[in-house]
């Protein structure tokens, strides 16, 4: 099983197109997948002086912009994937009797993003493409463009692509499918980029505009006397499944404005100055009065879905052994917080219907695809409940890293999770 011992490599390829081979293992959806991790366009970077490096890649671009309309696409292939309110450009592959729709990046040809500039009348610039990475396997190049404002046509009913909410596309993620998994991961990558430029467009040292640099890698202010650097932003989030090793108990709290009975790990921000373990202790007090003593690293995983203006939070995930056991809710963070017994635990994992809210996912992916169906609330995408009530409670997807410090808790002894043998 994938907890015992040292975390194994990421599988990663250097190509989105090339098919990615199976682990070397039998495997639970654990550690090895986490959804928006994964990204096969960052397992390797080129350098500076490679002619697939964000500078050299920068100035291809431009001279490709400045060709006729008519020239034929020369090396390297230029591949973009555009994004409109922070959604991805998508489309869906229909499914069949034995298997659901799969959802697919919607990546455009510069040359035909270009064309549907041309159509809006608007101008493409090199400086709103954000280069993603390159490789030089499929000698290509990958970027992201936001379009929000400058291309109203794009992703209509007659397309077969659509915008679609990056958390919707999570949902209707087949979590075995690595291909999917890190076709999310980009899209993952990619939103928190563009959501950190359109953060980031004044210095905030004088105010001055900010420009991108190194084809949208980082900024810089363009006040000569400033030029202050700017990088892409991550905030560290600990996440903790609280422990009561003596009763074989765990902690899990429902946060206000949830499904009624969806309960998760407690987690919180980092404060400049504090250590992850720190945060662990103070959040766990600080929202249910539970003093913690050992704290054990899981696994961590990028979230650039979080419900407000933070491009991408890194949740770091621990077990956190508790030293007291009464618990005190601070009502202004959480709704309630409990003790479960494993045999709670398990029968949520067990009862919940994360297969199905997967594959309603997906077809309602399709629908809008299509153009059938409009974007649909978070709360119908998030629907695992089950309906017969075996279970008391019910835990986050697979999708979260909640979900994974959950069930490896309350499973380390058997041998199959969420229908998957680990070895
Ligand atoms: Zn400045």
């Amino acid at each position: 099983m994938l907890c015992k011992g040292p975390l194994p490599p990421q599988q990663t390829t250097s190509s989105v197109t090339a098919p990615l081979k199976p682990p070397h293992t039998t495997m639970s959806i654990k550690l090895h997948s986490h959804a928006f991790s994964g990204n096969p366009l960052l397992s390797k970077f080129p350098l500076s002086g490679d002619t697939l490096s964000p500078s050299a890649a920068l100035q291809a671009l431009n001279a490709r912009i400045a060709l006729s309309k008519t020239h034929s696409s020369p090396s390297p292939t230029f591949k973009v994937l555009p994004f409109r309110s922070g959604r991805p450009l998508a489309s869906s592959q229909p499914g069949n009797a034995n298997s659901p729709p799969s959802w697919h990046l919607g990546w455009l040809g510069l040359h035909e993003l270009r064309g549907i500039f041309d159509n809006s009348g608007a101008q493409l610039s090199t400086d709103s493409l954000v280069y993603l990475n390159s490789s030089a396997e499929d000698d290509a190049v990958y970027w992201a463009i936001d379009v929000s404002a400058e291309v109203p046509e794009l992703g209509g009913n007659d397309t077969g692509l659509y915008f679609v909410e990056l958390r919707t596309l999570m949902v209707a993620t087949d979590w075995l499918d690595l291909q999917a998994m890190g076709n999310l991961a980009i899209a993952g990558h990619a939103k928190a980029l563009l959501e950190w430029h359109n953060a980031s467009r004044f210095c905030g040292h004088c105010g001055e505009k900010t420009v991108p640099m190194e084809a949208g890698r980082r900024k810089q202010c363009s006040n000569d006397s400033c030029k202050k650097r700017i990088y892409p932003r991550v905030d560290p989030v600990v996440i903790m499944l609280v422990i009561d090793r003596e009763n074989d108990r765990a902690l899990l709290a429902k946060r206000p404005m949830r499904l009624t009975r969806l309960y998760t790990c407690l987690s919180g921000f980092t404060e400049p100055g504090e250590s992850l373990e720190e945060a662990v202790r103070r959040e766990t007090w600080e929202e249910t009065g539970i003093e913690v003593g050992e704290v054990v690293y899981h696994s961590s995983q990028p979230w650039p879905v979080a419900p407000n203006s933070i491009p991408c939070q890194l949740m770091v995930g621990f077990f956190a052994y508790a030293q007291s056991f009464e618990i005190t809710v601070d009502k202004t963070e959480i709704e309630d917080a409990q003790w479960f017994s494993r045999e709670d635990v398990r029968k949520a994992l067990t009862f919940a219907k994360y297969k199905q809210a997967q594959i309603t996912a997906a077809e309602k992916v399709e629908q809008m695809c299509e153009g059938l169906e409009k974007n649909r609330s978070l709360a119908s995408d998030l629907n695992v409940e089950s309906s017969d009530e075996h279970a008391p409670i019910v835990v986050p997807g697979p999708f979260a890293i909640a979900h994974h410090l959950i069930s490896f808790w309350a499973l380390s002894d058997q041998n199959v999770v969420n229908g998957v043998e680990c070895n």
